[in-house]
């Protein structure tokens, strides 16, 4: 089945009111393909101000957190009902940098899975191996266990588009090849289809991520497991706009 073409920018912290006008209305002012979802991840501060600027019928807006209580006593947290209630339709979890610096585990990843989409926000779940975990060979166990940890939480996986982002390729400028995407990928979808079912494991997009660009993005254009890209640094970009026509 086809797939619609998916790519997320997630600008992490970067970015102001200025720079983030010129992105958007880069994007707004581009011929973009028809059949591609852009997902634009300001930081929370600027949702509101992303979703008052896009204006393209591919484009929403993503957070690139949210957290698993609705409210309350949790000084710095953002809840899934107020991005929502920006706009934001997408949130970005499990990031590495989310993994590693502020040191959600899969079972917090899980959680705030669980919590975004029971509470209508779709999710964009990043999972990966470390360079050493590359090395020791255990790239599918490790990816695997972090699904496991989401499947043991969430039955229906409609609103969910994985992003397999090796940790070693995120910022470093040494994205994985396209063959190499391409074989994980398809190991993923059918870990999913053992787990979910191959119907379910069909519709789900899985994304790469890492150091994806203008430059390699069309050496992953027909991999047929590689439903398009979630983009860090280039996002901020003006080659943004090609890495979204990839397949146009
Ligand atoms: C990311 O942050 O998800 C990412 C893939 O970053 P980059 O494209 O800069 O490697």
């Amino acid at each position: 089945m086809a797939r619609t073409f998916f790519v997320g920018g997630n600008f992490k912290l970067n970015g102001n009111k200025k720079s983030i006008k010129e992105i958007v209305e880069r994007l707004n002012g581009a011929s973009l393909a028809e059949d591609v979802e852009v997902v634009v991840c300001p930081p929370a501060a600027y949702l509101d101000y992303t979703v008052s600027l896009v204006n393209k019928k591919q484009l929403s807006v993503g957070a690139q957190n949210t957290y698993s209580k609705a409210s309350g006593a949790y000084t710095g947290e953002n809840s899934v009902d107020q991005v929502k209630d920006l706009g934001a339709k997408w949130v970005i979890l499990g990031h590495s940098e989310r993994r590693t610096y502020f040191h959600e585990d899969d079972k917090i990843v899980a959680e705030k899975t669980k919590f975004a989409l029971d509470n209508g926000v779709g999710v964009i779940l990043c999972i990966g191996e470390t360079f050493e975990e590359k090395e020791a060979g255990i790239t599918l166990q490790v990816v695997e266990r972090q699904l496991n940890a989401v499947i043991a939480e969430v039955n229906d996986w409609t609103n969910v588009v994985i992003a397999y982002e090796p940790v070693w390729a995120i910022g470093t400028g040494l994205a994985a090849t396209a063959d190499d995407a391409q074989e994980i990928h398809a190991s993923i979808r059918k870990f999913l289809a053992e787990k979910l079912g191959a119907d379910a494991a069909e519709k789900i997009r899985i994304l790469y991520g890492g150091s994806a660009n203008g430059a390699n993005c069309s050496t992953f254009k027909d991999k047929k497991d590689v439903d398009g890209f979630l983009v860090g640094g280039a996002s901020l970009k003006p080659e943004f706009v090609d890495i979204v026509n990839t397949r146009k």
